[in-house]
């Protein structure tokens, strides 16, 4: 099988699925998810004239008074009666302008003495003067949160404000970790001879920690064909997405590729043009989709950034799951680049990206401190400082 360029790699992955179910979040809990249907104001904001200062409710046309105050309206309050010619009516921020007023005088340029209101300053500059008219933020019906946006605390604002308490969203994804490799101990625990922490399934559970999926750890399988092929039956029980890492190369003790074949999987492809995370697998298991991530860490991460987040996005119905990249300046040459895509690790400092020489993909202490990834395409030529380049933002 030849490389899979990291686009068609892309689409084809987004293509095993489909948005899962739409259900309803209340607001706080639609957080980070993507509105499954477009959200529609339901009510007007301002639902009425509110003052935009503290002062008097008057007639613009009957400057400069006197006017005799007939009354009050406070937030959430309001008079009980339309204001008769030469009426005001005291009046606070965000109260409601009474019927019979447009504009409202503010307390600094005006006078009071008992009921009767003088003007002392220049008054409201023009009718409407201090208002805030009706629906000029929205009205009912307007659109506030279009189908497919990711759902932020301003949209959290927007749509409680247009009188939602919940918005359509879609479920969250359920996510399976199994971690392959006889090399692999539990976190914390004693690594004699080369055995080796298993970091990868705390990574991804990490990665996936503010997004919308419910991760289940299926813990460490030995490189075993039929421990490894009744993994994956398990975990397709109850998966959305199964998210193996380790044994996806060409080695002896990598058995993902057969043991998705044992367990009855389809293989959709094998191996992408990209580096790191070459050996990246993906297939379908039942409903389940599989994604097979190298076992080097840094290779895991990067392919997880690139493949398993966007997949998220995707089953939770967002309008564009690809990982958007920002033009940033180089601060130093790249050489000419191979057949497959790079990800560097790259640091910025003072506006400038910097990729070091030696990009280990199993070196974290890059990985950790990097500001993000310089994306180097295909055979794209020698660059020089100053130059630009793609970046993928890192968490
Ligand atoms: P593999 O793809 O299984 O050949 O693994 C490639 C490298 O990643 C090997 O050095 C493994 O020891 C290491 N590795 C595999 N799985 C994990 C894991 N879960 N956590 C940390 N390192 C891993
Ligand atoms: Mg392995």
């Amino acid at each position: 099988m030849s490389l899979l360029p990291v686009t068609d790699a892309q689409a084809r992955l987004l293509a095993l699925g489909t948005p899962l179910a739409v259900e309803q979040a209340a607001l706080i809990d639609a957080v980070g998810r993507w509105a499954a249907e477009p959200v529609v104001a339901v009510r007007d904001q301002p639902a009425h004239d509110l003052s935009a200062m503290d002062g008097y409710a008057i007639r613009y046309a009957e400057r400069p008074g006197p006017w005799t105050v007939v009354g009050e309206s406070a937030a959430g309050g309001g008079l009980d009666r339309p204001l008769a010619p030469y009426e005001a009516a005291r009046i606070f921020t965000g109260a409601p302008v009474p019927a019979g007023a447009d504009s409202v005088l503010i307390q600094e340029e005006a006078a009071r003495d008992g009921v009767r209101l003088t003007m002392t300053g220049e008054g409201p500059l023009r009718a409407g003067g201090n208002v805030r008219p009706r629906a000029t933020d929205f009205a009912i019906g307007a659109p506030l949160v279009a189908a497919g946006q990711r759902i932020s605390a301003r949209h959290v604002a927007l749509a409680g404000i247009g009188g939602h308490g919940t918005i359509p969203v879609r479920a969250r994804p359920r996510i399976a970790l199994i971690s392959t490799g006889d090399e692999l101990v539990p976190l914390g625990a004693p690594t004699p001879g080369s055995r080796l922490p298993a970091s990868n399934a705390a990574m991804l559970a990490a990665l996936l920690a503010g997004r919308p999926a419910t991760v289940f750890d299926h813990g460490i399988v030995r490189d075993d064909l039929d421990a490894i092929a009744d993994a994956f039956r398990q975990a397709a029980e109850t998966a959305d997405v199964i998210v193996t890492t380790g044994g996806v190369s060409v080695g002896d003790h990598d058995l993902v590729r057969p043991a998705l074949d044992k367990a009855g999987a389809t293989l959709d492809f094998w191996r992408v043009a990209m580096r790191p995370g070459k050996p990246l697998l993906a297939g379908r298991l039942g409903d389940a989709i599989v994604l097979g991530l190298p076992g080097n860490p840094v290779s895991s991460y990067v392919t997880a950034c690139l493949f398993l987040l966007p997949l998220i996005a995707r089953l939770g119905g967002a309008a564009d799951p690809l990982p958007a990249t920002r033009t940033v300046m180089l601060g130093a040459p790249l050489p000419l680049n191979g057949i497959r895509q790079d990800y560097l690790r790259a640091r910025i400092t003072d506006g400038r990206a910097y990729a070091p020489d030696g990009q280990d993909s199993a070196a974290l202490v890059a990985l950790a401190s990097a500001d993000g990834l310089i994306v180097r395409p295909p055979h794209a030529p020698a660059a020089a400082a100053g130059d630009s380049a793609e970046l993928l933002t890192l968490d």
